[in-house]
Order: structure tokens, then C-alpha cells, then sequence
């Protein structure tokens, strides 16, 4: 039997071993199911914090937890907004609550080295205080030498890569990345059995207010849902943008926990 780096497909025992003898750190993915036009599927965030987090664990020696693969609520200036079919919006509670849950409960089993990769750009604020109240609860409970690590790996491209991918053209931002270029180039290069190039609409940029309205103006988002166009997106753009990421998060963690 090969050993694997995924929980799922370990034995109890087998997982207890790798903690515990091994110093495994374990890494939990967060995504989000969230509409990403008509030309990526709905998975795209927890399928790529998923491959990151695998990548990632194969270099550090890492097991790593089935993906929270829901996250919080999409928005119109950032995720396209909540009501595209599909889009499956969690509640900020419901998110910390339950990423809380699952920390404290790998830290239950002895894991002391805890990574939390985030591949939905909403769930940033939520992730942080879902870490910061697990850390508090288990000090409160006389753990006292657990550590997570929480990332957001696409924050942080080099902006010579940044150049390359867009070849002289402006960066619209992250937050107008939303199945744009850097997306849908990573899921040619990780999955590109579930990218459609030829279904990528052509639309103009939005052109958001600086402020946000609740109820939210679904009208302010392209009809596509996607907030920048991925033509220029190839697998090349995606091999180069993945592997950056796959070393910066395994260097991060080497930082920390080796
Ligand atoms: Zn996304």
C-alpha cells in the first residue's frame, strides 16, 4: 500500500503514527462552492486550496484534512455576489464555528503543527478568527503549545510573475480576479479537464462604487458572474503561478514548523 498524504485515505492507526512519530503537520484546505462563470465549475477554490494543500504536504511531510469546501458568503465586489445558482453561501458563524470545530479536533487527536490554506478570498477574516478562537479555547483547556498557520496563498504573487501573466497589461486586483485570468490559468494547469476556454464571455471590466449595498446591486456584476475576462489564461500561466505558490506555502511552513 503507498502511503498517502491525504487523511481521508489513512487508517486511524496509520494516522495517529505519522502524528505522533512523524511530527506530521496537518493542513486543513478551505474554499468555497461559488459560481465562477460559465467556463470553471463551481469547486474551483476548494479544489485549488486542495492541490496546494497536497503539494504542499508531499514537500513538508503533511497529511492533509478533507477540504471545508464551503465558505463564506460570496460578494458582489469580490465573488460576483450570493445569487448565482450554486453559489452555496455560508454564514460568517456558521464558517468560524465549524473551521473551530475541526482545528480544535486535530489538535484533540496530537497534532501541535496545524496549517489552514485558504483558496476563497472571502473567508479571510472568518479564517483568522476561527484560528484565534481555537488557539483560546484549548489554552483555556491546557494546550498550551498548539500553533496554526492560515494563508492565503494568492495574495502574495511576485510582481515579476505578475508582469509575465499579464504581459504589460494592468493587474485589475484579487478582488476582480474572480475567475479571471490567474484562476482559470491555475485550473488549466491543476484540473483542465473542468475548464471550458471557448464558454469565456466577453464582457467589460465592472465598475464598482467604493462601497457595498445590502441588499446587494446583483446588476453591478457581468452576467457571467466572472468579474474579469480569462482569455489570455493558459496552462504555461498556471504551471508558473501554482509552483510559486506550492514553494512559497512549503517554505512558510518549513519557517515555522521545521
Ligand atoms: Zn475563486
Amino acid at each position: 500500500m503507498q502511503t498517502s498524504v491525504m487523511m481521508s485515505d489513512l487508517t486511524w492507526d496509520e494516522y495517529q503514527r505519522r502524528i505522533e512519530q512523524e511530527d506530521a503537520i496537518v493542513l486543513l484546505p478551505v474554499g468555497a462552492l461559488e459560481q465562477h462563470g460559465y467556463h470553471l465549475p463551481l469547486g474551483v477554490d476548494w479544489m485549488m486550496s486542495t492541490y496546494m494543500a497536497r503539494r504542499t504536504a508531499e514537500n513538508v511531510g503533511g497529511i492533509v484534512v478533507p477540504p471545508i469546501t464551503f465558505g463564506y458568503r460570496s460578494q458582489i465586489r469580490t465573488g460576483g455576489g450570493p445569487d448565482r445558482c450554486g453559489t452555496v453561501n455560508l454564514d460568517g458563524m456558521t464558517l468560524i464555528n465549524l473551521v473551530k470545530d475541526v482545528l480544535k479536533e486535530i489538535v484533540r487527536h496530537g497534532a501541535r503543527k496545524v496549517a489552514v490554506v485558504d483558496g476563497h478570498f472571502e473567508n479571510r477574516f472568518y479564517l483568522d478568527e476561527a484560528c484565534f478562537l481555537a488557539i483560546r479555547e484549548l489554552e483555556y483547556a491546557g494546550i498550551t503549545d498548539a500553533r496554526i498557520l492560515k494563508m492565503l496563498y494568492a495574495e502574495y504573487i511576485k510582481p515579476e510573475t505578475l508582469e509575465k501573466v499579464y504581459a504589460g497589461k494592468p493587474y485589475p486586483g484579487l478582488d476582480l480576479e474572480h475567475a479571471g485570468i490567474l484562476e482559470t490559468a491555475m485550473m488549466l494547469y491543476c484540473h483542465p479537464e473542468h475548464v471550458d476556454m471557448s464558454r469565456i464571455a466577453d464582457e467589460d471590466l465592472p465598475n464598482f462604487p467604493p462601497y457595498d449595498m445590502f441588499p446587494g446591486h446583483q446588476d453591478w456584476v457581468p452576467e457571467s458572474g466572472c468579474l474579469s475576462p480569462g482569455h489570455a489564461a493558459t496552462a504555461e500561466i498556471g504551471k508558473l503561478l501554482v509552483e510559486e505558490f506550492v514553494d512559497l506555502v512549503t517554505a512558510s511552513l518549513k519557517k515555522e514548523f521545521r
